[in-house]
């Protein structure tokens, strides 16, 4: 250990949630360093869709899932897919989701995430001006598809049920997607279009702007890997590889890996595990869609970005050290296969696979312990750049208790002794 370096408040992990809240906390007048051994955004935040999905009210598992699970866990090429050798492991996270499928508790998780949601898009407006850079982020909608006519119901339904959740969402004909989105197939037979959502052209530059801001704020970015923490009387130490943080509190926000160090510093095991995902990204299809869109039957989605069009999707449950499987991104291209005029061009297209943080009730946890000295910001699986901005300004908020703000939701959701 050669540094110790001393901070207001140390944040560890510069993905978008760790980046958003230090340039928050800085602006507030703390010191804040970062501590990340990656350049800002290289984990989950780089990769990511890009959408704005403040639609997405629902957990990703429900009951109706659980019949198609055994048909769905047999296809390895599936958008669900689990690696039988991790099993072991992930055993008890099934467990604990599937008992979040009860009706309370399912309720919870559906006010929890909606709560978040519906304060995304105002908290990204307000973040992206305050930078200067409104225009990585395009307020134009998105788009969910249906090819086959028995989806019908399908899509009827969910209207219905987000609808139930004060999600604004209209029933669009197959004419009226074609016509917005003229390069898709004749086979689609409509859609849902969500008009409060959007998607941002880059999600890597978000985090790297937002970086920029920071450092200009005075926040210091140290390349450094947190390996240990503990609370002291006056504050948190941190154990890097190469030196040691002092700090007055430390925000834990890094992503899937957060579990061991919220463990080295509360005492408290938490139930993180990753649903990991991938993406290809087609550099040659510039402006094939003017949103992004989703197709209910072949669960994948396409965002058209600043560096052509990105297909993501899938769910794997392998854990954190085992390889990426780069044949599931290339399998998105297969997917796409039929849903344009033309099918997509995937000259020069770049795989990627990147870790979601997932906690078994789908809300992250964003919460204040050990006397305010460590406040912890992660778990935000699919929705993590939508709910970044709220993020930051709740984080802020739980130094301030003291300034009501109405707007925003309360931590009871999201708190760390809820498991
Ligand atoms: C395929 C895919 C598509 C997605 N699409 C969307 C979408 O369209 N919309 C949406 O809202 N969300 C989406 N998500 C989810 C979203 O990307 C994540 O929820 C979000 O990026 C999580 O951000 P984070 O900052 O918590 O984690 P990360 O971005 O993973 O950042 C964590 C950081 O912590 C660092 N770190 C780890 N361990 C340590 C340590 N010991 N010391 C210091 N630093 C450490 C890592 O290096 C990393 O930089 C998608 C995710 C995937 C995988």
């Amino acid at each position: 250990m050669s540094d110790t370096h001393t901070a207001d408040i140390a944040v560890i992990g510069a993905g978008i949630i760790g980046v958003a809240c230090a340039l928050q906390l800085a602006r507030q007048g703390h010191r804040v360093v970062v501590i990340d051994p990656q350049a800002p955004g290289m984990g989950a935040s780089y990769g990511n869709a890009g959408h704005l999905a403040t639609e997405q009210v629902f957990p990703i598992a429900d009951v109706s899932i659980l019949k198609r699970l055994p048909a769905m866990l047999m296809d390895p090429m599936g958008p669900l897919r689990l690696d039988w050798k991790y099993l072991p492991r992930a055993l008890p996270w099934f467990v604990r989701l599937l008992l979040n499928l009860r009706p309370a508790s399912y309720r919870r998780t559906v006010a929890g995430i909606r709560a978040l949601n519906e304060a995304s898009l105002g908290a990204w407006q307000r973040l992206l001006h305050s930078i200067e850079q409104p225009q990585l982020l395009r307020e134009d909608g998105s788009l969910l598809v249906f090819e086959r006519a028995e989806s019908r119901a399908a899509i009827e339904a969910l209207q219905q049920r987000m609808q139930q959740q004060n999600v604004t969402v209209d029933l669009w004909s197959g004419d009226a997607v074609r016509q917005a989105a003229p390069q898709l197939s004749d086979d689609i037979q409509g859609a849902l279009f969500f008009p409060g959502t959007g998607h941002f052209i880059d999600p890597f530059q978000v985090v790297g702007e937002l970086a920029k801001a920071a450092k200009v704020q005075g926040v210091q970015f140290i390349k450094q890997r947190v390996v240990d923490g503990r609370v002291e009387d006056d504050g948190v130490s941190l154990m890097t590889d190469h030196s040691v943080v002092a700090a007055r509190q430390v925000l834990i926000a890094c992503g899937a890996h957060s579990a061991r160090l919220t463990a080295a510093l509360t005492g408290k095991k938490v139930p993180l595990d990753t649903e990991r995902g991938y993406h290809l990204m087609l550099p040659q299809e510039q402006d094939r869609l003017p949103f992004a869109v989703t197709s209910l039957e072949r669960k994948f989605i396409m965002t058209p970005m600043a560096g052509g069009l990105r297909l993501a999707g899938t769910v794997e449950f392998a854990g954190l050290d085992r390889p990426a499987n780069m044949q599931r991104a290339w399998q998105l291209h297969r997917l796409s296969q039929g849903l344009f005029r033309h099918d997509l061009s995937a000259q020069g297209a770049t795989p990627w696979m990147g870790f979601r943080p997932s906690l078994p009730d789908s809300l992250p946890i964003i919460d204040r312990v050990c006397d305010g000295k460590v406040l912890l910001a992660f778990g935000h699986q699919h929705l993590g750049l939508t709910q970044a901005a709220v993020t930051a300004e709740m984080v802020v908020q739980l130094l301030k208790p003291e300034q009501l703000n109405l707007g925003l939701p309360t931590r009871g959701a999201y708190r760390l002794d809820r498991f």
